[in-house]
């Protein structure tokens, strides 16, 4: 049996999937102490999952990079399935660590399983240590005046600013000590994480390099590029106007402090309302967490109790088209597309399409966000549940509900030429932009020569815009004062 001062130290991953700036890897390396490296496929019912499909794409390629890593600094990834008490309890027996170090995660399901977890552990003599996560500062940290939680964004974005910066980012290890044996590991392959038939990822790989090395390369080039006119780009979905760091944050091969370092320092290169407008983007993800922390029921419950008893409709066709960019609304329909072929949509867009879904078709926020949730690359518990009811307006400091995005003028206004809309909806693609937004105010002769037929090779609208927000409106005055 090795002494404690030797025996290895479960290094535990979770949303942390990188070596740089990972403080619960450094503190286990700087032990000294052989380091047994883990990921653990928990179960779905476990609470922390599902993930979505394309997530689960996104983990395999994922993990393949860090176990990578780990190789090239003398280490390796050990993968297990179940339960994480199970597991761990079972690699402490296999490998006599005496110690398990983890970063911490924020979402309810697995606050709860770790605080379990560390008691069932330190029961029996091993050492647990948490470390801060894949945040800018601990949720539980960020107080009102008063003790509470923040409700309103602006004053969380002050109490982050007052908080100061946060940790200053560090190198990944060099070197990692390695344990006397290995522990078995289970392969990627059996997880069946990738899509086979039909292959609907298959566009993924030319847009996305999943792991440190693509959230890195991400990061150095919009630092190098775009954040200069951030601001005035961001809304602009044609443009490659922001990070495309969303899903690399949401799996940790990226952390937001480095983020943060790496935008703050640039004053002379960068003008300063480019800085600090992205880094107030940033602050959202920090304050979807708070949002989330202290409200566990976030993605299932409204944030506002006046919403409960609103009137959803049940329109399974109005949702099904939704899904498949298929609803007649041109800025709609890329959205959806980009989602389902590329994984993301941009942000500009998302709100379009989920006002579209909430309010035009008065179809309940759950649903677009679970449909999120699975088509997402960078699907987030905190920011997906956070941002839906934002823009349903049952969510914190949310867009009230009587701000009914118009995707036409939302199209004509950040799509002036159609660009967005062309790359996505090809079947439009000869429109010209006075009616590529709404190609059925088009007269026909315009319709043919670009070879469209309404209702054939292009939908119809599905619910004529001033119907749809007229009976939104009713909906929500039909709601109780206060909930
Ligand atoms: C209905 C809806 C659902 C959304 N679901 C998610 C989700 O599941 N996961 C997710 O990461 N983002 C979500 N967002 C927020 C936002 O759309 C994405 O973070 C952004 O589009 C990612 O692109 P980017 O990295 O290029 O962003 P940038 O504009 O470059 O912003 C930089 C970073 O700031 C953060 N950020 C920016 N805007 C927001 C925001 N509104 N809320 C929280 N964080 C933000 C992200 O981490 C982002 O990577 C959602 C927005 C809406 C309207």
């Amino acid at each position: 049996m090795p002494q404690p001062s030797t025996s290895p130290i479960l290094l535990w991953f979770r949303k942390d999937l990188r070596l740089a700036d990972n403080l619960a890897l450094a503190s286990a390396v700087d032990s000294g102490r052989p380091v047994v490296a883990v990921y653990i496929r928990e179960p779905e019912d476990a609470g922390t999952g599902p993930l979505g499909a394309a997530q689960s794409w996104w983990l395999h390629h994922s993990l393949s990079a860090l176990s990578a890593a780990l190789s090239g600094v003398g280490s390796r990834l050990t993968l297990a399935s179940g339960d994480a008490g199970v597991v761990l309890h079972r690699l402490i027996a296999q490998t006599a660590a005496t110690a398990v170090y983890w970063n911490r995660r924020y979402d309810p399901a697995g606050i709860a399983i770790d605080s379990a977890l560390k008691a069932s552990l330190v029961a029996k003599d091993i050492e647990v240590r948490s470390f801060a996560g894949q945040l800018l500062h601990e949720p539980s940290r960020l107080k009102t005046k008063t003790g509470g939680p923040y409700r309103v964004y602006t004053p969380f974005w002050r109490a982050i600013e007052a908080a100061g910066d946060p940790h200053e980012p560090f190198d990944a290890p060099s070197k990692i000590a390695a344990p006397c044996s290995w522990s078995e590991s289970e392969t990627l392959e059996t997880w069946k994480l990738l899509p086979t038939r039909p292959n609907w990822a298959q566009e993924f790989s030319g847009l996305w390099v999943p792991g440190e090395v693509g959230a890195l390369a991400r990061l150095n080039a919009f630092v190098d590029g775009a954040l200069d006119g951030y601001k005035a780009g961001r809304d602009l979905p044609a443009k490659p106007a922001t990070a495309m760091l969303s899903a690399h944050l949401a799996m940790g091969e990226i952390a937001p402090a480095r983020v943060w370092h790496a935008v703050r320092g640039l004053t002379e290169t960068v003008d300063a309302a480019d800085s600090i407008h992205f880094r107030k983007e940033l602050v959202w993800r920090d304050f979807c967490y708070h949002l989330l922390y202290h409200s566990p029921n976030l993605s299932s419950a409204n944030w506002n109790p006046r919403f409960d008893t609103f009137a959803w409709r049940d329109d399974p066709d109005g949702f099904r088209r939704w899904t498949k960019g298929q609803t007649g609304y041109p800025i709609v329909d890329a959205g959806m597309r980009q989602l389902w072929r590329h994984g993301i949509m941009h942000n500009r867009v998302r709100m379009i399409a989920a006002s579209f879904l909430i309010k035009h078709l008065l179809i309940d926020w759950r649903q677009g966000e679970r449909w999120f949730r699975d088509t997402l690359v960078d699907a987030d518990p905190a920011s997906n549940s956070a941002n839906w009811q934002w823009v349903a307006g049952s969510g914190a400091d949310a867009s009230p509900f009587f701000r009914i995005f118009n995707p036409l003028l939302q199209g004509e206004k950040f799509d002036p030429e159609g660009a967005y809309v062309r790359k996505f909806v090809p079947e439009l693609e000869k429109l010209d932009a006075t009616y590529i937004h709404r190609p059925f105010d088009a007269p026909e002769s315009v319709l043919s020569a670009a070879g469209i037929t309404l209702g054939s090779t292009y939908p119809r609208p599905i619910v004529d815009l001033g119907f749809g927000r007229d009976r939104a409106l009713a909906a929500f005055k039909a709601l109780p004062a206060r909930g």
